[in-house]
Formats: C-alpha cells, structure tokens, sequence
C-alpha cells in the first residue's frame, strides 16, 4: 500500500482487502456485517410496503442492454462476456499466449452475457414476461445484489464491483410519481437514522461522449435522476442513493402494461450499499462497536 492511498484507513483495519486491482476489494465480516445490516434496512422498508423479492445473479443477457441503448449512452461502463470457443489447437496457443501474459483475446467470442451495470436490470423483462401488471402495479426489492460499472479507481468509494439495494416500482404514470416522491422524503430520512447528513440534488446519469452530455442535460432539465449526497470524511461529497425515473422507457422496450392495459411507467431507488458502508465507518469510526446506541440500534442485525 502506498502513502496517500485513498483507502488506507479502511485496509489498515482490515475492513477491506486489496486484489491488487483498482475498485475491487474483498471485505472483512466486520465491513460486510454493516453493508448487509444496511441492505437489510432497505429490505424492512420495503417489506413494509408488500414488496416482491426477486433476487438474480449479476449477469443480464446482452440482447437487453442492446435493446436498452445501454451499448450506446454508456459503452465505457459495460463489462461483455467473452468465452472460448475453439479446438484443441486453439486452446493450446490460447494457453501460450496468456502464460507469455499476452494478448489472448483472438480465441475469445462474444457471449451472451454482460455484466449486471444496476440491480434492476433484470427486473424490467422479469415482470413484462408475466403480462399485465396487478391492478395497483407492482413493487420489487432486488436483494442485495452485485452491479459492475468499468470505472477503476483507487477511491474506495468508486468500485468497479459493488452491492446495491434497489426497490423498483411499476404502475400507472401517476402512482409511480407519488411513489418516487414519498420515498424521497423516506430514503433521506433512513441515512438521517443512521446518523449521516444526506442532501437530495438533481443529477444525470454519466452518459457517454458529446450526444451523451445532451442525454445528461435533458434527464437534469426534466429532473428524471435525484442523488442523496453524503460528505464522506476523506472522500467528500458523494451519492450514496439515487432515485431515477424513467418514464415509459424500460416499460416500452419490454411491453409492460398496467391491468387495463395502458403504458406503465417505472421508478427505481437504488442504494449503494459499500458507499453506505463506508460513510458509516468514516462518519463514526473504524470500529462498528464504538457507534452512538441509536446508529446500532437502526442497524438491527449488529445488536445481536
Ligand atoms: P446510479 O445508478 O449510478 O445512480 O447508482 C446508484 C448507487 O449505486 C449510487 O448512488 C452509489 O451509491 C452506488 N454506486 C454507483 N456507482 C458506484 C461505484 N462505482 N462504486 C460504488 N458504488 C457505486
Ligand atoms: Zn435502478
């Protein structure tokens, strides 16, 4: 580890471990015993509002995100899944060239898959496979759930792996706006619990290239994306949350009706389980059992 190294603090208490990559850590039971109390939260919360759990590995097949224009605004955050695919041959100087730690990427094919970049992803096909939505809509909590985003960094804020807990709601245009607006109000209000300062700001998402930054102007313009911002000591203001709305574009893609059969719009809310985490140990210190009575006691599973 060098001096200056953004995640010293949290690698010195051995709360993450370094691979040796930038934005890929594993994580001590003490940092995993906070991040999963934090999802858990988000979990009651939604179980209070008879969410459905659907919970899916971090893989969506690639056709969707094409389908999405996901290829398109963000081509730099994309993880694709290359495999072999060959003979004997093949594979013999694949081995070769990766033992020489050279390029090996000729014997490799597109598959299928891409690596999940959000946990509602999968969520959208999922639910428009079942025909129309219940009368009321639908309400889903994809679990704690891995998302890979291609952004390296030393920042033990900006993974390239990371958690995030996302209730994601369907219905009519109207319900799913007053369900966004509720629960702006409600997220700010569980990080007030666990004693951080959160702030909501109108934001866009990191769309790619200069059709990109037009893309970002008109999601801020329409006020499509709320971040919930967090000074994190050492790392500064960063999003912990996010609230996006997506109007019909997910619904549209995917076929989603309401029960009369009218065009659905969606919302999802998505916390960043690691940067919670993390703001919580920099916020209130390295070790979880000096926090104040009232942050443990909102993270229930570490009273046990
Ligand atoms: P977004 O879809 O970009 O709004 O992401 C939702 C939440 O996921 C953010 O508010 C962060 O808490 C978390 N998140 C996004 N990107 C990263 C990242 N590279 N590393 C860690 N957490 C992230
Ligand atoms: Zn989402």
């Amino acid at each position: 580890m060098t001096a200056g190294d953004p995640a010293a603090d949290l690698v010195d208490a051995g709360l993450l471990v370094p691979t040796g990559l930038p934005g890929v850590y594993g994580r001590s039971a003490a940092f995993d015993d906070v991040r999963r109390a934090v999802g858990a939260l988000v979990g009651d919360a939604a179980r209070a509002e008879h969410a459905e759990a659907m919970h899916f590995p971090p893989l969506v097949p690639r056709r969707q995100l094409e389908q999405l224009g996901y290829v398109r605004s963000f081509p730099h955050l994309l993880g694709t899944v290359f495999a072999f695919e060959g003979g004997e041959r093949d594979a013999v100087r694949q081995a070769e060239t990766a033992e020489r730690h050279e390029d090996w990427s000729e014997f490799q094919r597109m598959t299928d898959l891409v690596l999940a970049p959000a946990a509602c992803y999968p969520v959208y096909p999922a639910v428009a496979a079942r025909g129309p939505l219940p009368e009321g809509g639908a309400l889903v909590d994809t679990g704690d759930a891995y998302a890979f985003r291609r952004e390296p960094s030393e920042e033990p804020t900006r993974l390239q792996m990371f958690h995030q807990r996302e209730l994601v709601r369907l219905g009519e245009p109207e319900a799913v706006a007053d369900w966004r607006d509720a629960w702006r109000g409600r997220a700010l209000e569980l990080l007030r619990d666990l004693g951080l300062d959160p702030r909501a700001e109108a934001a866009s998402d990191p769309f790619f290239g200069r059709s990109g930054r037009l893309l970002g102007g008109s999601q801020l313009e329409q006020g499509l994306k709320l971040e919930l911002v967090v000074d994190i000591p050492g790392s500064g203001p960063t999003a912990v949350a996010s609230l996006n709305h997506h109007l019909d574009h997910f619904a549209s893609v995917f076929g989603l009706r309401t029960s009369a059969g009218r065009a659905t719009h969606t919302s999802c809310l998505a916390f960043g389980e690691e940067r919670i985490a993390v703001a919580l140990f920099r916020t209130h210190g390295l070790d979880a059992g000096g926090w104040p009575d009232a942050v443990r006691a909102a993270l229930d599973p570490l009273q046990g």
